[in-house]
């Protein structure tokens, strides 16, 4: 498939930020202004769970998506804290962010508990947004390629060419993350062509050529157009950029 034939996919991650009539005032400005900007890119929110019986109804009928930032891969039970994908998807969340980084590093997120929630989303009728990244020092030691199939692989285990075309992959060194420090437009395109390269092997070259694949790491309105300009750099997973409207949707144009 053409890297044309693909649709853009940026979204906005708020990690934990933003109380709910913070997160409203937020989408209300960003639903008033992303419309023009015409259906050529897919725009995604995920505020904290706390918001998002708020802004789901503040976006009806908007040209916007709602995603959820984690979930639980039990639909309910004795998990004190935790939230399942059918609460979200009830919610009317389309999508959830599936092994973030900082839940890598913060809360003992493992390969095998990414593809549990994946597939508890997926169960649930929502789309896993499936995060990826080396550490630095992975990196530094050249293991880039070897750490992030590893990753994909376990989030992959038991999902069919079917599903995963319809997934997002989302590339996000975890040293660019909230650092200011982006990866440049040459490592990005080669881990993306990696993890396209790694879905044609483990699947087919038409789920290969349709799965979508974000690039996250201190996206921002400055380096968002050739970043996004890379043949297989789908969209963008936005973090710090995605909490002031004029940032976020500077970056969606640029995809556009
Ligand atoms: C993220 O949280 O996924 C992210 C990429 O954050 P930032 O854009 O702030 O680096």
């Amino acid at each position: 498939m053409a890297t044309g034939a693909r649709r853009k996919i940026v979204a906005g991650n708020w990690k934990m930020n933003k109380t709910v009539p913070e997160a409203l005032a937020l989408v209300r400005e960003l639903r008033a202004q992303v419309a023009p900007l015409g259906d050529k890119v897919e725009v995604v929110v995920a505020p904290p769970f706390v918001a998002l019986q708020a802004v789901h109804v503040a976006l009806e009928g908007a040209p916007l998506q709602l995603a959820a930032q984690n979930c639980h891969w039990e639909a309910s039970g004795a998990f004190t804290g935790e939230v399942s994908a059918p609460m979200l998807a009830e919610l009317g969340c389309a999508y959830v962010i599936v092994g973030h980084s900082e839940r890598r590093q913060f809360f003992g997120e493992t390969d095998e508990t990414v593809n549990k929630r994946a597939h508890a989303v997926k169960k649930a009728g929502m789309t896993p947004i499936l995060c990826v990244g080396e550490t630095l020092a992975e990196r530094e030691a050249n293991r880039t390629l070897e750490v992030v199939e590893r990753q994909v692989r376990g989030a992959l285990v038991g999902f069919e060419a079917a599903d995963v075309a319809k997934f997002v992959l989302a590339y996000e060194p975890v040293w660019a993350i909230g650092t200011g420090r982006t990866a440049t437009t040459a490592q990005a395109q080669e881990v993306h062509a990696a993890i396209r390269g790694l879905v044609a092997r483990l699947y087919d070259g038409e789920t290969a050529g349709r799965v979508r694949i974000q690039y996250g790491g201190s996206v921002k309105p400055d380096n968002a157009a050739e970043l996004l300009g890379q043949p297989d750099v789908d969209g963008a997973l936005v973090g710090g950029a995605s909490l002031k409207a004029g940032d976020f949707l500077a970056i969606v144009k640029s995809a556009g």
